[in-house]
């Protein structure tokens, strides 16, 4: 089977993220890119995820294409691939509807950053992509677009999008991200919060990749 371990790990994933409660039922979607390749594997639509198998799992082109796979792919098939082709370092996208993320998101709030490990994601802030219906072009060319350099973007009363260089990476994002819009969210009802500059940001960021976790 094409990028058979790929699929694998894609699901794990996908499984885990929703054990964590980032995603009820099949919502959301997720996908990596083999750099080998330049393939994207992605989630099928509308397939419960604790029952994916990796022939459920559907292979595109960066361009979107059909590559492999009998199922239908993720309706935001297009908005991965646009994300890709945006940012040809980064290996995994994830797309979830979290509950404090997405509250930001439907009020077109952008989330002040002001834990460090959220600081080590966005410049500034967690942006907020104008609203475009879901699966349409229009969500995926203006979503690649707000995101820029950051590794976080939401989209307006939909969700938010997070990348990384792996779908580990992508998935551990996509928890900071959450939990950093559940903090910021009650930080707003006590006021006074502090919140990181885009200068800031960098040096966590720098501090990040430098050096936490093991060698
Ligand atoms: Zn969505």
């Amino acid at each position: 089977m094409l990028l058979q371990e790929k699929r694998e790990e894609l699901i794990a994933v996908a499984q885990q993220i929703q054990k964590d409660k980032l995603v009820p039922l099949t919502f959301g979607n997720f996908s990596l890119r083999d750099f080998e390749t330049g393939y994207v594997c992605i989630t099928p639509s509308g397939m419960l995820y604790d029952q994916l198998k990796p022939e459920d799992i559907v292979v595109v082109d960066v361009d979107g294409n059909h590559v492999d796979g009998d199922r239908l792919p993720s309706i935001e098939k297009d908005l991965h691939c646009a994300v890709f082709r945006k940012r040809p370092e980064i290996g995994a996208v994830v797309h979830t509807h979290s509950t404090f993320v997405t509250t930001w998101a439907c009020c077109n709030k952008e989330i002040p950053t002001i834990v460090a490990e959220v600081a080590a994601l966005v410049k500034g802030k967690i942006k907020c992509a104008p609203y475009a219906l879901c699966g349409s072009q229009e969500l995926a060319a203006v979503t690649a677009e707000y995101l820029k350099e950051d590794d976080a973007i939401l989209m307006a009363n939909h969700g938010v999008l997070v990348v990384g260089d792996s779908i580990q990476r992508a998935y551990i994002n996509a928890v900071i991200v959450e939990e950093g819009a559940k903090v910021a969210f009650y930080a707003e009802q006590l006021g006074g919060m502090y919140v990181f500059t885009p200068e800031e940001c960098e040096t966590e960021r720098l501090s990040a990749n430098a050096g936490y976790g093991q060698r």
